[in-house]
């Protein structure tokens, strides 16, 4: 292999910390040099569709819908090929059937810069295997925290809240505000009886 070696870089934290935001500002960088960068977004609710991001500066980024499951490979191979500079967005939607951390390792063998945006825990306070698989095989990560709704420190957590009380149920549940907020260590509200860490 020649030329510079690949890397994968992970921004990972709770909802609201602005992973999309470093992801997009990380990436913007390549496209004021010139380089050819292409952004996936997870086909999280069947649609499938191209579009841009316009980042802050004003430049239109590609964002490709991906498929999450066993179609992820071919799709990536099709739609990967032009660009060395690639960002995949909320990663922990991708299926184990994706093989994701695989294939971000392959793309940076293959002298990609991979830049990922990952959430760190699901409601219950568990980390998203996905995540911790991508952070280990990472060459950097930067780590963000959002602001606790409660008490306004630093929040790594993401609660989920229906009728304005903490809720647990399925793993992933697509919201925004309207369903999640961020809590900081003493103030995130643990399930009563869950599996916790090392028990899944
Ligand atoms: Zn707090």
């Amino acid at each position: 292999m020649s030329g510079n070696p690949g890397k994968i870089i992970t921004i990972t934290g709770p909802m609201f910390s602005g992973k999309t935001s470093r992801l997009i500002e990380l990436m913007e960088r390549h496209i004021l040099a010139g380089r050819n960068v292409t952004l996936f977004k997870p086909e999280i609710d069947s649609r499938y569709s191209e579009n841009e991001v316009v980042t802050h500066k004003g430049m239109k980024l590609p964002a490709i819908i991906a498929p999450t499951d066993e179609r992820f490979g071919e799709f990536l191979d099709a739609h990967a090929k032009n660009s060395g500079i690639l960002g995949f967005d909320e990663a922990q939607f991708w299926k184990p059937s994706a093989r994701l951390p695989q294939r971000l390792e392959d793309l940076a063998n293959s002298g990609r810069i991979v830049y990922v945006a990952a959430l760190n825990r699901d409601h219950f306070g568990n980390p998203f295997r996905i995540t911790a698989d991508i952070l280990a095989i990472s060459d950097e990560i930067y780590v963000l925290s959002a602001v606790c709704s409660k008490c306004g420190n630093d929040a790594i957590f993401t609660q989920r809240i229906i009728n304005g009380v903490p809720a647990f149920g399925e793993i992933i549940r697509i919201g925004g505000k309207d369903l999640y907020e961020p809590r900081c260590r003493n103030c995130f509200v643990w399930p009563s009886t869950q599996m916790r860490i090392g028990d899944i």
